[in-house]
């Protein structure tokens, strides 16, 4: 439930309402914004009696949020949240963020051309994954925490971003630690202890949606990381599991506007994982962009063909150059553009 306050509420009216939604046993959550102030009333099951709200000095209006998530709904929260990170780098507002680099880390010299070379085609945000869920026990796992120091020194060159998977409790303090985004993959989208740690530790997280998730699932999986505090949060669109074989996924585009009609949280698409063939991705991501994707992030390799992981989806890299080219002019019709990577390192 949301206690909309009457423009020029004083901060005694304000906090008698958080008074009182806390004598009803509830949460109060104070959201002051440009135009008014509103205060979020979480902690609850069903529907609230808003009687003794209602009556309050300075309350305008109390809005029942009819949808089972709350705090990342349109309904709570009408503008799109910024998620603003170190460099002006920026996801949910005009700007659109490339996010790319190998599925794994897995050496050195490996991380570090791929960096250079996603930084020259524009993007700002490196991936690579130090931990890798894998479906069987026998592929490459991962370099663990190794792969996470390579990560910072590929950032401490190029000044890209980092943007990294974390699997479990252990993992996600090192990876928060370390990294600019935290990454919650789809697998474990639902794990529902991880999410409620990745919504304590500080930083921006990427929430992949799960394999056979529904929209719903996705964003009340958000809504774990906002009901713990961490509101820094973008979503992302990486294909579900469907009956048909032609690509590793079906990559649902209309998630993209669907959610951004539900929740005011910047979402992003994973063409790669989201069709698993190289030769799909690029026209997948260019039509992402022109979905109003907040940004994508693709696996790119210096060398696909020896990837230890995801080679068939990893573009070359002048793939990926080209396909930056194709991306800013979609932008560009779309009355967006691509944020272009800071100076460092050039
Ligand atoms: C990844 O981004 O490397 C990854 C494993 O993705 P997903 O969780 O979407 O499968
Ligand atoms: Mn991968």
């Amino acid at each position: 439930m949301l206690i909309v306050m009457r423009h020029g509420a004083t901060p005694d009216e304000v906090q008698k309402v958080i008074s009182v939604i806390e004598e009803m046993g509830y949460q109060a959550q104070p959201m002051p914004g440009n135009q008014r102030t509103a205060v979020g009333l979480v902690g609850n099951d069903g529907r609230v009696d808003a009687s003794r709200l209602e009556g309050l000095p300075g309350v305008h209006e109390v809005i029942h949020v009819s949808q089972p998530y709350k705090q990342v709904s349109r309904e709570w929260k009408a503008d799109p949240t910024i998620v603003r990170l170190p460099g002006g780098v920026a996801f949910g507002g005009t700007e659109v963020v490339a996010i790319a680099g190998p599925c794994s880390v897995e050496t050195d010299r490996q991380i570090i051309e791929a960096a250079r070379q996603v930084k020259e085609a524009g993007a700002v945000v490196l991936r690579g994954g130090a931990w890798k869920p894998r479906s069987s026990p026998y592929s490459f796992q991962g370099l663990g925490k190794p792969g996470l120091r390579l990560l910072a020194k590929a950032r401490e060159e190029t000044g890209l971003l980092i943007c990294t998977e974390a699997m479990d409790e252990t993992g996600l303090g090192w990876v928060a630690e370390m990294a600019d985004i935290v990454q919650i993959g789809a697998r474990n989208m639902q794990n529902f202890s991880l999410l409620k740690i990745a919504g304590r530790c500080g930083k921006p997280v990427l929430l992949k949606r799960g394999i056979s998730a529904t929209v719903q699932e996705l964003l009340l999986s958000a809504e774990y990381l906002l009901a713990e505090g961490n509101h820094d949060v973008i979503l992302c669109e990486r294909g579900v599991r469907s009956f048909d074989t032609a690509t590793r996924n079906l990559f649902d585009l209309t998630a993209i506007p669907v959610v951004h009609k539900l929740s005011h949280l910047p979402i992003i698409a994973d063409p790669s994982h989201g069709t698993g063939l190289r030769d799909k991705v690029i026209p997948m991501a260019r039509a992402a962009i022109a979905a109003g994707a907040d940004g994508i992030m693709v696996e790119v390799h210096p060398n696909p063909e020896e990837a230890l992981s995801d080679g068939a989806q990893s573009l070359f890299p002048d793939q990926f150059a080209q396909l930056m080219r194709e991306v800013r002019i979609i932008a560009e019709a779309i009355g967006r553009r691509v944020a272009e990577p800071a100076a460092v390192g050039a």
